[in-house]
């Protein structure tokens, strides 16, 4: 039922588009005139304005041919990572990729294609849906803030699909919760050659906290990482300041609550240790933390109603879609707070975040015949 062609055109022609955080308008004009061609009812909200883009969420509503069933919801962000300009896509043996300078962006115009191309084939086929409601969000990629600011209110569906994972067969019903842990360790400054003895080293601290720290998989739920280490001005200065970024993940509040305060606990111990009396005058090294909340996890019961209807349809085409956690979060976290039961499908991308990336053909028709069957289960109210 799927127009494989044209959905394959339509992704190309997406990925084309430069679209990367905070700079989706072009896309978002080209598709909310696609979605208003099929009869959407298009809005942009206003989350631009908060966030510092130049484009909202764009919000469409297709309305039913079909009373008494329940709307759904789908979603797709249409930001992309970097280095995502100028994106040349081409196939090769069953695959999009990028000519490698750049990542392809099939993170995520492969979900934005799927939720078009079953969008016009239930309008061209004449088959019966209720209202779909669906969210193409901005800035997922720098912390979903996209969905994070959505009113979702505006949605009058319970349940619903985003499109944002790697294969069709995976069904994400959880993701963990994350924080963001920024620590200042302040020194004091001297000359490196003249007095080394009459500075702390920042640097140095910093060091020592990070070595006590247990970072990486903590363990089958709980990751842990720092990934940004700033400070120091010249070779010849004791440096007197560096900042350390870092974040903890988890699919347990607890383990993710005991883990960042390991993390403050290596900084405290490591600072304590670095005094200097210099004529009587008392000097040591200090930390400041800021630990935020990047989003909370989600975690959708097998039992829930979204789950059924997408794993029968599934299996009414053949398919076993398995449910996975993930490690990492998605826009699902935040739809799912807000009260839309959310999970998140597939759609044959791969090597994300890379020149690497690729799209796998089949698995990209596959989670779209997925989900046209699942909107199609929903209408039968069967289940
Ligand atoms: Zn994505």
């Amino acid at each position: 039922m799927i127009d494989r062609d044209r959905m394959t055109e339509y992704v190309m022609d997406l990925i084309r588009i430069d679209s990367p955080s905070r700079r989706e308008r072009e896309v978002a004009l080209r598709l909310k005139k696609d979605m208003e061609d099929i009869g959407g009812r298009c809005v942009f909200d206003s989350v631009d304005k908060k966030v510092g883009g130049n484009v909202g969420n764009l919000i469409v509503k297709i309305k039913g041919n079909t009373e008494g069933v329940s709307p759904f919801f789908l979603s797709a962000h249409m930001d992309t990572v970097s280095p995502g300009e100028g994106i040349k896509p081409h196939i090769v043996n069953g695959v999009i990729r990028s000519d490698g300078t750049t990542i392809l962006g099939s993170d995520d115009k492969s979900g934005i294609a799927i939720i078009v191309e079953v969008v016009r084939t239930l309008k061209e086929r004449n088959i019966p849906h209720g209202d779909i409601e669906i969210a193409f969000t901005v800035c997922e990629e720098i912390g979903l803030l996209g969905a994070r600011y959505m009113d979702c209110s505006i949605f009058n569906s319970k349940y619903g699909v985003v499109l944002d994972s790697g294969s069709p067969y995976h069904l994400i019903t959880k993701c963990p919760s994350a924080k963001r842990l920024e620590f200042k360790v302040y020194g004091l400054e001297a000359h490196a050659g003249v007095c080394p003895e009459r500075g702390i080293n920042a640097i140095k601290v910093a060091s020592d906290a990070i070595s006590r720290m247990r970072l990486g998989r903590i363990d089958f739920e709980t990751t842990a990482n720092i990934g940004i280490i700033e400070g120091g001005i010249a070779t010849n200065i004791v440096p007197g300041y560096v900042r350390v970024v870092g974040e903890v993940r988890s699919h347990s509040e607890e383990k993710l609550m005991d883990q960042v305060e390991h993390m403050k606990r290596c900084f405290v111990e490591s600072v304590a240790e670095y005094k200097l009396n210099l004529e009587g005058k008392h000097y040591s090294a200090r930390v400041e933390e800021l630990i935020e909340k990047s989003y909370d996890r989600m975690n959708v019961s097998p039992e829930a109603k979204i789950v059924k209807l997408l794993t029968h349809a599934a299996r009414e085409l053949g398919y076993n879609v398995e449910l996975h956690a993930s490690g990492g979060g998605c826009d699902a976290n935040y739809f799912n707070k807000k009260g839309i039961e959310c999970v998140n499908l597939g759609t044959g991308m791969k090597e994300i975040h890379t020149p690497n990336e690729y799209l796998v053909l089949e698995e990209f028709y596959r989670a779209a015949e997925i989900i046209l069957q699942t909107i199609k289960l929903n209408a039968l109210n069967t289940l």
